[in-house]
């Protein structure tokens, strides 16, 4: 995939000291590469969307019949949010090393925080989020950049004609290992104890 200036530019963070808001900071070769400040909004916005779809009611939800603009024109049942949670998780296992991907699962998907993650790993509060913040890099590089169906845009994902074969073997799996547990920590998040 291309990045195009008007993307970095729209998801810069304005007060960013390195690339003061533009998004491109100067990368190999003279050419100017994405800032870090712009893969940490596209982490967060995918997060956000992460969380509204695990903390509903029931994570087996909603169930949309679509129509399959192929040549065959079929409906093919779709689960979105489903999907969307599986990647998430699924991704994120495959490109953080085993560390990170320990405080992506304590802080991110079971709410532990800070406090609770630093004492848990026996770090302290810079070193926690120095580390924090290159997941969250990392992850946002991926979600974009993924193909051939990228996290971000999360609408794009949303909207975009439900997949060839669904990995249900795979949500399947996900499912039963972290999803019950994630959905019902994030609508009660880990507290350190009294
Ligand atoms: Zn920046």
């Amino acid at each position: 995939m291309q990045w195009t200036r008007t993307e970095t530019l729209a998801l810069a963070h304005q007060a960013c000291s390195i690339c003061y808001g533009l998004g491109l900071r100067p990368g190999r070769g003279g050419a100017s590469a994405p800032c870090n400040c712009v893969f940490r909004a596209i982490f967060r916005a995918c997060y956000a969307r992460f969380k509204q779809c695990a903390s509903k009611e029931k994570y087996i939800s909603r169930v949309s019949l679509e129509a399959n603009p192929g040549r065959q024109r079929r409906s093919v049942w779709g689960l979105k949010d489903e999907e969307f949670i599986a990647d998430f998780c699924l991704v994120s296992k495959r490109t953080l090393t085993p560390r990170e991907h320990f405080i992506f699962k304590f802080h991110y998907l079971y709410g532990a925080d800070w406090k609770l993650c630093c004492r848990r790993m026996g770090i302290d509060r810079g070193t926690f989020f120095h580390e924090a913040y290159r997941i969250e890099q990392k992850l946002g590089k991926t979600f974009r950049e993924l193909e051939p169906h990228a996290l971000f845009p999360v609408d794009e994902y949303f909207n975009s004609t439900t997949r060839e074969q669904m990995h249900s073997s795979l949500i399947h799996k996900v499912e039963m290992e972290e999803l019950p547990k994630a959905a019902k920590l994030l609508r009660f998040p880990l507290k350190r104890a009294a």
